[in-house]
């Protein structure tokens, strides 16, 4: 038996931010309605914002980020009716009562935004600029989840833009609340936009405009079969709509070389391609690996292995399941991955690489961790027979979680996969290795499986006492239940 989560749909939730809970009136000082007005100029020098509040006006307005630049880059701050002025030591719009219908505007200096700002969102590449909302996008300091937020774009002739929220007209858009809290991108500029549909769901790429050999029909087979393969997991792609904005780049270490999935106000992705390559369809990870992370809840950064490690599991299992390699090359992969994560990092207990993965450069020993941590509670929950697996367990956090607009830890998210299988496999797992500086122990998985590694090649044995579940790993799922 598993619980599921109710939702306070109408219940007016106070979502836990920081800088929320200080000044006079938390509750009071909110606003549940609000409209933004941001004019791009074809310079792309600066943003000019206005900001209406229909009903009532907030007394301070704040950006979520806490990024000295952002602040900064603010000039021109005025109200239509009434007084605003900005508090440039409290990082604080201050407004003098404004009745309702009130606006605040102010500019934003974009040079100064991105020279300043730490965030890895914000940059300009020839004609084009990227920035993150939240850096731009003043807002009431207490924030509820049901505000009801939108925003129009006046851009200039020949700017074109990608933005990841979900359009209500032309360049109008609604902004879910996350779009305030959560990183993101918006991208004016030079762009060469196209629509992708694939596995349910509708791509909205945009492909800035640097010199590459990546055609339109080149975008569409890449990002239909990396949608076709997470969709094999969960019978349909984990969200109904998603920003891809692709970079083209001069070097890197492979056709795709870098990928960043998003969520602030809807998903998005980010895929830097280089210049002179295709990417290698369908084996190209990136673009699978970013779109598996919209089938999870967005999990903290200190707790990557969880995130990244049961992505990674997935990002090697599903190609393989689509047949696009051997099971024994898949296998292959896996068990290579799962040796560079044994060497990788910095001899402290996995919970520690993970929490310190962005300053130590973890990355091996945590993805692989975790997907190590993955395959052990794949084959014990196959083990137990039935319906269990972690497909099945993948599909449950889908359904239960995947899109709360908050952010979990692994223990809740871990809370929540033990109530579905009934039994607490996830906790114990975790709590066997994050303590521990050893890799997880494979050799007993192995030879259940009948993966018997000589000279680091992977030998499949067919008489081994869990073959079956090996077999059903790489089985691609024909008919299945919908599970519990
Ligand atoms: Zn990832």
């Amino acid at each position: 038996m598993f619980r599921r989560r109710r939702r306070a749909a109408l219940m007016v939730v106070a979502l836990g931010l920081a800088g929320c809970a200080h000044g006079p009136g938390r509750g009071q000082d909110g606003s549940l309605r609000w409209r933004y007005r941001v004019e791009v100029p074809a310079t792309l020098d600066r943003l000019r914002v206005e900001v209406c509040f229909p009903d009532k006006a907030p007394r301070r307005l704040k950006i979520d980020e806490d990024d000295a630049a952002a602040v900064a880059a603010v000039t021109e701050v005025s109200a239509d009716k009434g007084t605003a002025r900005l508090d440039r030591e409290a990082a604080t719009i201050v407004l003098g009562p404004l009745p309702p219908g009130a606006c605040v505007r102010y500019s934003v200096a974009t040079e100064a935004l991105l020279e300043g700002s730490g965030s890895r969102l914000s940059a300009r590449a020839g004609e084009v600029m990227s920035v993150d909302p939240r850096l731009v996008l003043w807002r009431p300091a207490t924030l509820y989840f049901e505000a009801d937020v939108a925003l129009e774009l006046a851009l200039a002739d020949g700017v074109t833009a990608s933005v990841p929220w979900p359009a209500t007209g032309e360049n109008k858009f609604h902004l879910p609340v996350t779009a305030l809290m959560w990183a993101s991108q918006a991208v004016f500029g030079g762009l060469t936009t196209q629509t992708v549909e694939a596995a349910g769901a509708t791509f909205s790429v945009a492909i800035v405009d640097q010199p590459r050999k990546l055609s339109a029909a080149g975008v569409e087979k890449w990002i239909a079969t990396a949608a076709e393969t997470v969709a094999t997991l969960y019978g349909k792609f984990p969200v109904e709509r998603m920003q891809v904005v692709v970079l083209p780049f001069p070097g890197g270490g492979g056709p795709v070389y870098f990928g960043m999935a998003l969520r602030g106000g809807a998903v998005g992705a980010t895929a830097g391609v280089e210049r002179g390559c295709r990417p290698r369809v369908p084996r190209e990870w990136v673009a699978i690996h970013e779109f598996l992370h919209h089938g999870m809840p967005f999990v903290q950064q200190a707790d990557a292995w969880l995130s990244e490690g049961f992505v990674t599991y997935y990002t090697e299992i599903l190609p393989t399941r689509r047949g696009f390699r051997s099971e024994s090359a898949g296998w292959q992969a896996l068990l290579d991955g799962f040796g560079r994560g044994r060497k990788g990092g910095t001899g402290q207990p996995l919970a520690q690489e993970s929490r310190e993965m962005h300053e130590t450069h973890s990355y091996q020993r945590v993805y692989w961790s975790g997907a190590a941590l993955a395959l052990l509670a794949d084959v014990g929950l196959r083990d137990g027979g039935g319906e269990r697996s972690l497909d099945a367990a993948m599909r449950h956090l889908l359904r239960c979680c995947a899109h709360t607009p908050r952010v979990w830890t692994a223990e809740a998210a871990l809370r929540e996969l033990d109530a579905w299988a009934g039994s607490p496999v996830f906790t114990e797992l975790a709590t066997t290795w994050l303590p521990r500086a050893e890799f997880p122990e494979l050799d007993a998985v192995y030879r259940r499986l009948g993966l018997d590694v000589i000279n680091g090649e992977v030998k499949i044995r067919q008489s081994a006492p869990a073959a079956a579940v090996r077999r059903a790993i790489f089985a691609r799922p024909s008919g299945r239940s919908a599970g519990p």
